[in-house]
């Protein structure tokens, strides 16, 4: 299989969870001006820890779930913080790749959407961004501290939404993560950055 190949399958797979989930059809409309951009294969520790507890998905997203371990080895995988900021425990059990958008394997200028996975016990600090962001569960389970907002957990088949640099902070629970991300508005083609 080439990495086309798998990342058409994976691209078709997160079409079916959004062509079935209304909050993610609200947040943006699904882009028009898709192309394959061959990045290369970044690799990234936290694929062996995927494999190993990828969490049991919900239904919309079980076809997401299964797609992935063709193309761990070949996602430009992306850590974005230094052990300074978020620790090596971290940086070697989470990863994350753009499916599509102004750097995704993908290329779009419309929209912006991200796979990404938290391994269990996992802290992620307060940040932020300025592109407004929609998080959905499709298996495991988090708790969002976000601000002006009580604690939330979210479980599998759940959102979660982020407004223009409103600082979050995640953490993950006895399971693994596996989210579906969308992002959209000003900054859409930006980096978040740990909350100073
Ligand atoms: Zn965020």
């Amino acid at each position: 299989m080439t990495a086309e190949a798998a990342f058409s399958r994976l691209l078709a797979a997160a079409r079916g969870l959004y062509d079935a989930t209304p909050a993610l059809q609200g947040f943006q409309d699904w882009p028009n001006d898709l192309r394959w951009a061959n990045r290369a294969h970044v690799p990234q520790p936290a694929t062996a820890e995927i494999a190993a507890q990828c969490p049991k998905c919900c239904p919309a997203s079980q076809a997401l779930a299964d797609a992935l371990p063709d193309v761990f080895d070949r996602a430009e995988w992306r850590v974005t913080y230094t052990a300074d900021e978020v620790g090596q425990d971290f940086i070697d059990r989470y990863g994350y790749f753009e499916l599509y958008g102004p750097s995704g394997m993908y290329h779009s200028d419309q929209a912006r959407a991200y796979v990404g996975f938290w391994g269990a016990g996992l802290v992620y600090p307060e940040h932020r961004h300025q592109a407004e962001e929609i998080y959905y569960i499709c298996g495991g389970s988090a708790l969002f501290d976000t601000e002006g907002q009580p604690q939330r957990r979210v479980g599998p088949g759940d959102w979660h939404e982020h407004a223009a640099n409103q600082r979050h902070a995640m953490r993950t629970e006895d399971q693994a993560l596996l989210t579906f991300v969308l992002w959209r508005g000003a900054g859409m083609a930006g980096l978040p950055e740990i909350a100073t």
